[in-house]
């Protein structure tokens, strides 16, 4: 089993010591059965916190810091260029890009996405990102992706990401993964359930888009994120 870890940007620093939020303690001591003296790992900001929980005494529980080291940075800076899906493949998608190691994630408004952004996008925005720094604690990253707003996908600034630039088509002509030799820095675009419009299709080639295939079969589109972004993770440069 790994080692438990919380994210301490909820967490409390009083008088040298972290004061673990309510929801965090709960699921450490319930779920991870940790206890007095346990050791946990802290994620803060692009570093690893070693950390010794303590019973403060107030009914909270306390981690003491025993050491720090900052994360190495990824072999390979990932840009998720994501379309907008339902509600459910989508938190997936999100969960997916974060275990992968995405390094920023570009939401597009496409034709065929089902919800459009209207209103209450600031609750949205922080209710993906919970899920973006939930999902580092399974993966043990430092940090998250970051987190763009959704843009409206001919709005979109596309030369802005990066130069390397995939999109996945399901179509023909499209260039396996394993055929490619990746740099260090990429860009990687999933549609919507409904797929990408004609029109948007078009307009990712125009943009110098190399398409690719994940495979043989039509996946979901966030098992499309898992598996274009955890090979781009994993491709040798
Ligand atoms: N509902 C559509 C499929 C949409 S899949 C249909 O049945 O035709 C959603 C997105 O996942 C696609 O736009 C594409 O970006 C990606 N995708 C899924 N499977 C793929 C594959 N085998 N190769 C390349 N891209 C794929």
């Amino acid at each position: 089993m790994s080692q438990p870890r919380l994210r301490l940007e909820n967490c409390r620093f009083e008088n040298g010591v972290w004061k673990v939020d309510a929801e965090q303690a709960k699921h450490l001591v319930k779920v991870r059965r940790c206890c007095n003296g346990s050791v946990v790992e802290g994620l803060l900001d692009g570093e690893k916190i070693e950390l010794r929980l303590e019973n403060c005494g107030t009914g909270e529980i306390c981690a003491v810091e025993l050491s720090r080291t900052k994360e190495k940075k990824a072999a390979r800076e990932i840009h998720l260029l994501l379309a907008l899906l339902k509600n459910d493949q989508f938190d997936e998608a999100l969960r997916f890009a974060a275990e992968t190691g995405v390094s920023e994630i570009h939401l597009l408004v496409c034709e065929r996405s089902v919800p459009k952004i209207t209103d209450r996008l600031g609750g949205k925005m922080k209710r993906w990102n919970k899920i973006l720094a939930e999902a580092t604690k399974q993966s043990g990253a430092a940090a998250p992706p970051v987190l763009h707003e959704p843009v409206p996908f001919e709005k979109f600034d596309f030369p802005a990401v990066c130069a390397e630039k995939y999109a996945a088509l399901l179509a023909e002509n499209t260039q396996p993964l394993a055929q490619i030799a990746f740099g260090k820095k990429t860009a990687l675009a999933i549609g919507p359930e409904g797929d990408w419009s004609p029109e948007e299709t078009r307009r990712l080639l125009a943009e110098g888009f190399v398409p690719v295939s994940l495979g043989n079969r039509i996946l979901r589109a966030s098992t499309a994120v898992a598996v274009g972004c955890g090979w781009l993770g994993n491709a040798k440069y």
